[in-house]
């Protein structure tokens, strides 16, 4: 079996999801993940915000627009008079379920109701137009096997024991399709796997029925060797190793979620990066095959803070790290990179909701000192530190950017630098020229 993951912008239209079912239905028995439609969670988002701020008529004037476009898109997808009318049915449902929200007490509860809404109708759709097509498809609700535990985490063996007592009901289906991204909680609430979730659950499908393949299907050409917003002339990478997509997947390059990684690569099960607008072009693979020799991929994140405490009371002390990660754990902010002098430590962060707090705690232990701002640049690829070269190439990109943190060998697959926003562009295409052309 082969889990095929679609996401919102390849289901973003009648005419996508028309050629989505079209791409499903090629070899047999496949297990389709599908997101919302592009733009439909954001607009749930706001939705859920507005109730939250008591704002009923926001809520009302977004449901409107959402439902209507809808609507458009019910029209335009099906041929027969049937079918259009059992899908509008089911949207009116959801949309006049949403409109009963704005009479009643709102609480994250309620929001994730709502924020939910958007795979149960693009499935529901897509399900509807196969039916129509003649193609059998057994429609599962991720709702009865999706779980998350106390901490957020799925459970991965109620959703192995759920799943596999689920397709033992159905074995002769020929294509399952289920919502990505929605969940139940420990409560049984409706929950969900964060911003990007579908890409996890196609993961966890995959690991949890030991699929083939897990195929993650979006809007371009497989993982990039650089963004392709900023950097003329970037190229698909044909394969990266688990561990590079994950680096690559947390530093900027937006195609993989980086949750999705993990039980892929425990359940040694290959992830298949595809292209829907070229469906027979090879895509990216990533498995745990390691590849020696090359240079990947260079990804970006913005918006982080460097924070150096100094401090003549680390020099030959034990524990002065502990105390220092103590304080970021305490403020539940992970720390991305970190470098360390004998006599001061710098590190980045991307959450900054405590950094007050969390500067106010270290001063207790040294000087401390913040930059706003910045931008990690990681260069990905086989980076094994008895390899020479590929770091000095690196640093000979960046002579001419102010950098202010490196990070290297703390993976065989990566090195990272900490310099300004607005040196990020100017930093990319440095790298890019000296690494690739
Ligand atoms: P999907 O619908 O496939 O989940 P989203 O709509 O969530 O996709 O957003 C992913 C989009 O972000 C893609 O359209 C892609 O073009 C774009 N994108 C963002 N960052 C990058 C990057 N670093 N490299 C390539 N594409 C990117
Ligand atoms: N629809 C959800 C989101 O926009 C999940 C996903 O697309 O993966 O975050
Ligand atoms: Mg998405």
């Amino acid at each position: 079996m082969k889990v095929m993951k679609f996401g919102g912008t390849s289901v973003g239209s009648a005419q996508r999801i028309q050629h989505v079912a079209d791409l499903i239905c090629r070899g047999s028995r496949n297990f389709v993940v599908l997101s919302a439609m592009s733009g439909t969670t954001n607009s749930l988002v706001e939705i859920s915000d507005y109730l939250f701020n008591r704002n009923a008529e926001g809520a009302r004037e977004t449901i409107d627009r959402l439902s209507a476009k809808y609507r458009g898109v019910i029209a335009e997808l099906y041929s027969t008079a049937e079918a259009r009318e059992k899908a509008q049915q089911y949207a009116d449902g959801v949309f006049d379920y949403i409109k009963t929200f704005t009479k009643k007490l709102f609480t994250q509860v309620e929001s994730k109701i709502i924020i939910g809404q958007g795979e149960l109708l693009s499935t529901h759709l897509m399900a509807f137009y196969l039916e129509e097509k003649g193609v059998a498809v057994q429609l599962l609700p991720a709702l009865d096997f999706m779980k998350i535990d106390m901490q957020g985490e799925p459970d991965t063996e109620y959703i192995r024991e759920k799943l596999t007592a689920l397709l033992a009901k159905y074995p002769k289906a020929p294509l399952y399709l289920t919502q990505g991204f929605i969940c139940r909680n420990t409560h049984d609430e409706i929950d969900n796997l964060q911003r990007g979730g579908s890409d996890y659950t196609a993961s966890l499908i995959g690991a949890a029925v030991g699929a083939e393949e897990i195929q993650i299907w979006t809007d371009i050409d497989g993982m990039h060797n650089n963004d392709p917003r900023i950097v003329d002339h970037t190229a698909a990478v044909r394969h990266l190793h688990f561990e590079e997509a994950a680096e690559l997947g947390y530093f900027g390059a937006k195609i993989l979620h980086p949750t999705c990684i993990q039980p892929a690569k425990f359940a040694g099960i290959p992830v298949l990066l595809l292209n829907t607008m070229e469906p027979d072009a090879p895509g990216t693979l990533i498995d745990n095959v390691p590849e020696t020799g090359t240079i990947k991929a260079i990804a970006a994140k913005d918006n982080i803070t460097a924070i150096r405490i100094k401090s003549s009371r680390m020099l030959l002390a034990h524990g002065f790290l502990r105390k220092v990660f103590e304080i970021f754990e305490s403020w539940q902010t992970s720390i991305d990179m970190i470098c360390t002098s004998e006599v001061g430590v710098s590190m980045s962060i991307d959450n900054t909701r405590h950094l007050g707090e969390i500067v106010h705690d270290l001063k207790k232990y040294g000087t401390v000192g913040v930059d706003l701002d910045m931008c990690i640049i990681c260069v990905v690829g086989d980076m094994d530190w008895e390899n020479v070269g590929f770091e000095s190439r690196a640093m000979e990109a960046m002579k001419d950017i102010p950098v202010r943190m490196i990070s290297y060998g703390g993976s065989n697959y990566n090195i990272s630098f900490l310099v300004r926003g607005e040196d990020k562009a100017r930093a990319l295409r440095s790298l890019s020229k000296c690494l690739f052309e």
